[in-house]
């Protein structure tokens, strides 16, 4: 069968993350997460086939090439994320809609390709000001990684009325709330 997308977008840092974890663990018999391929490190507790499928930048360009990706991206120089082909259908083989953590870019060209079959959400932070509060806060990154992830989420924050829901995220538990009916009233 072919179930339904849901596409949940934002800058990093602005918790789409947290919410779509929320949604997995209450809705675990409804949807399961993409796990999308990435040439980065894994970072802190990140699990290889959990959180990222990481392969390297050469098996990367090698699947580019045999068109296994649905959508890839550079999202930041020199290090590409994408959507696998056979993720989507080994969830929906389970019987079970796709949910999405991806970047703006790459959530929009997922919404293109699958016009009726997705909703996609933009998640909307409180201001660029706490955005960059909690980009710092997570202490993983350089200051050279953090001032291009604080560039690029700048610029995704343009993107937003592009999206078929803004969901605003100033406090998580109203946020959480907003998500479970978005996504119920897209299933049902
Ligand atoms: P991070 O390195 O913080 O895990 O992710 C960086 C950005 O890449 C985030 O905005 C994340 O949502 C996005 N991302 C993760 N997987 C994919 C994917 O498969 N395709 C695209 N285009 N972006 C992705």
């Amino acid at each position: 069968m072919e179930g339904k997308l849901i596409i949940f977008s934002a800058p990093s840092g602005a918790g789409k993350t947290t919410i779509v974890r929320h949604l997995l663990e209450k809705f675990s018999d409804k949807i399961e997460f993409s796990i999308s391929a990435s040439t980065r490190e894994p970072r802190g507790e990140e699990i290889d086939g959990k959180d990222y499928y990481f392969i390297s930048k050469e098996e990367f360009l090698h699947k580019i090439a045999k068109q296994e990706f649905i959508e890839f991206e550079e999202v930041y120089s020199g290090t590409y994320y994408g959507t696998l082909k056979a993720e989507v259908e080994r969830i929906w083989s389970k019987g079970k809609h796709v949910i999405f953590d991806i970047d703006v870019v790459g959530g929009l060209r997922l919404k293109s390709k699958f016009p009726e079959q997705s909703l996609s959400i933009f998640v909307q932070p409180p201001s660029f000001e706490v955005l960059k509060e909690r980009l710092r806060g997570r202490g993983t990154d350089s200051e050279d990684k953090l001032s291009e992830r604080f560039a690029k989420a700048e610029h995704e924050l343009s993107f937003a009325d592009r999206f078929d829901v803004i969901l605003k995220n100033h406090d998580l538990q109203t946020a959480c709330a907003d998500a479970d009916r978005l996504l119920l009233d897209f299933i049902k």
